[in-house]
């Protein structure tokens, strides 16, 4: 199995002609879309380079597998990695040099259409750590993000998911009010046990500031200081709290995808993925907490599933889908009320849980059939 992972690396600005990779662009669209057309402005050899993936149309480079940037057609490349000890893999042709002995990633003509144009960039320690584990960063491509330059690189690896122990790690995503619960089942029982998340504390906190910013914005601008330096500072201040929080759920889907596949390779585990976040976000809809909270409590929530699956794949850790459900009895599949509190509560059975908890019940339950 091929498991592949990508990292963004922003290029310094000054030395990029936006313009000239923007066009660049133009030409991978039209290469995408079956097209050839060879212009006589652009180097040769990224044209041919170019031309020369269309094989690869549905895989890796042109596909849509792994990220979802690719709707702006990158700008595929295949690169040459200089390794510690001398030895080189790839292309020699290629534009794109990952030079390890002196850890430098040298670009040629690809940031501008100049003859013998080279941009040099640090070599990240991701691509260090993604060699030492076995992996070879076969692909580049370049793009713009907005207006901004990068160069994204593909690692791949070629691994093989082992034989789980008997341990499974059962991850359940709901929103970020409740967190992300996992639990590690093994023979029917429950070994541990957690929910985990941003502290809800502050994003409330962020968010209270944020809206009471947002309100004086409104209320000068009714004023007639719209506009005005006033106006925009606190505009301003606003925007940078949501943005905050963002960022707060964003770190904490990264965080928590690698302690979860951490955790699985540690046990050998089945790693069971249980994806609640539709009905997590009618929860919140039911709780009549304002669309703009909700937003905020799911946001990341697509970005922790997906860099869980990649670092699954990546490690090679099996791992599957499983809808577990959270509002029926695994005891004897009546259907659960709410009591304060998140209780779930039989009243067939008398079975009793939390209702993060659930979920877990019924995978140690399908564990035993
Ligand atoms: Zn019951």
């Amino acid at each position: 199995m091929k498991a592949h992972r990508t990292l963004l690396i922003r290029l310094p600005r000054d030395k990029c002609d936006v313009d000239y990779m923007r066009r660049l662009m133009a030409l991978a669209n039209l290469a995408y879309r079956g097209f050839e057309v060879w212009v006589p402005d652009v180097p040769r050899t990224i044209q041919h380079q170019l031309y020369g993936f269309r094989d690869f149309k549905d895989s890796l480079v042109f596909g849509t597998t792994p990220k979802r940037w690719f709707t702006k057609t990158w700008v595929p490349l295949k690169t040459l990695r200089i390794y510690a000890d001398g030895t080189r893999r790839g292309a020699t042709d290629a534009l794109v040099i990952l030079d390890l002995r002196s850890n430098v990633i040298k670009l040629r003509q690809v940031c501008k259409s100049e003859p013998k144009y080279i941009v040099e960039i640090p070599m990240p320690g991701w691509v260090v750590e993604r060699v030492r584990e076995g992996g070879d960063v076969r692909y580049a491509m370049i793009g713009l993000r907005g207006e901004e330059p990068y160069l994204a690189l593909v690692a791949e690896r070629t691994i093989e998911p082992y034989q789980p122990s008997g341990y499974r790690l059962v991850v359940d995503v709901n929103s970020w009010k409740y967190g992300i619960a996992w639990g590690l089942v093994k023979n029917g029982k429950l070994i541990t046990w957690r929910t985990e998340g941003p502290g809800t504390f502050l994003i409330n906190t962020l968010y209270h500031q944020a809206v009471d910013r947002e309100r004086k914005t409104g209320k000068l601008r009714r004023l007639g200081y719209g506009g005005t330096a006033v106006v925009n500072r606190v505009r301003k201040q606003a925007k940078a709290r949501r943005g905050k929080i963002y960022r707060i759920t964003r770190d904490k889907a990264y965080f928590l995808a690698s302690k979860l596949v951490r955790k699985a390779l540690k046990y050998k585990a089945l790693l069971v993925i249980d994806d609640m976040s539709e009905e997590s976000r009618r929860e919140l809809l039911e709780e009549g907490l304002p669309r703009d909270v909700i937003k905020l409590l799911m946001s990341n929530l697509k970005r922790f599933m997906h860099q869980l699956e990649t670092l699954a794949q990546w490690y090679g850790v099996p791992y599957k889908f499983k809808r577990l459900p959270s509002t029926i009895c695994p005891v004897c599949e009546h259907k659960l009320n709410q009591e304060d509190g998140r209780v779930m509560f039989c009243t067939n059975c008398g079975f009793k849980a939390p209702r993060d908890m659930v979920p877990m019940y019924w995978a140690m339950k399908k564990e035993s059939t």
